[in-house]
């Protein structure tokens, strides 16, 4: 089996490759390593290659998680991209660097209030539900322009859009959506692209890819 530093140096020169055409640097495109599922062992080569951005889906995991990580690689950055619900805000502020799932009034509410108590600021991504798709979680793309207004006013600084297309079909054109809309609203970063398309994603603007098989194997 590939070490994990070969499997970040291959994604890295994907990445890179992908920029050229695009005319992007590769430095306005961050590599989030999606370590969900993994135990810390597993994680620890990724930093120990120099690797310091990471994502977690699960508040609970996370924090089981990343406090012995973080004992050692004091300047890891931990990005929250999976599902959160309201209860979960105040520990997933004082875990998490950014959150990319931010979708509903309720979870807005109860970030702001969060971030509030902590005295801290946690940049969030709003996600945007752009295959409308009744199971998936995200802003429904009707409802957006009137949900980044709220966002703006309660004072939640905002990273991007964020998006999970449709599963098994191409998701170029859903990137391109994503990247359409946050243009229309002023909206500068976009979190899109996984393992199987980020590429693709990077090709058509992402900001932040989020990438976990392709890193770390597959999940058991
Ligand atoms: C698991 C997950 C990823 C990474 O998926 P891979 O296909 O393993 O790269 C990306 N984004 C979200 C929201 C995820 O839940």
């Amino acid at each position: 089996m590939e070490s994990a530093a070969t499997r970040l140096a291959q994604v890295e020169a994907n990445i890179a490759r992908m920029c050229k055409p695009a005319r992007r640097e590769r430095q306005d495109v961050t590599l989030i390593a999606v370590s969900k599922t993994h135990p810390a062992e597993r994680i620890a080569p990724l930093l120990e290659a120099g690797h310091r951005v990471f994502g977690e889906n699960r508040v609970q995991e996370a924090q089981d998680k990343w406090p012995q990580l973080r004992d050692r690689f004091g300047d890891a950055q931990l990005h929250l991209i999976g599902q959160l619900q309201s209860n979960k805000a105040e520990d997933a502020v004082a875990l998490f660097d950014c959150i990319h799932s931010l979708d509903r009034a309720s979870l807005l509410k109860a970030l702001a209030k969060a971030m509030d108590k902590a005295g801290k600021r946690v940049p969030c991504f709003v996600q945007v539900n752009i295959g409308d798709e009744a199971q998936k979680g995200g802003c429904p793309i009707s409802e957006l322009p009137e949900f980044l207004d709220k966002v703006r006013a309660a004072d939640i600084p905002l990273a991007g859009l964020m998006c999970m297309p449709p599963a098994g079909i191409e998701p170029a054109p859903f990137f391109a959506f994503l990247a359409k809309l946050a243009r229309d609203n002023a909206v500068q970063g976009l979190s899109m692209g996984m393992s199987g398309d980020y590429e693709t994603a990077v090709q058509l603007g992402a900001t932040h890819v989020r990438v976990g098989t392709a890193l770390f194997g597959a999940r058991g």
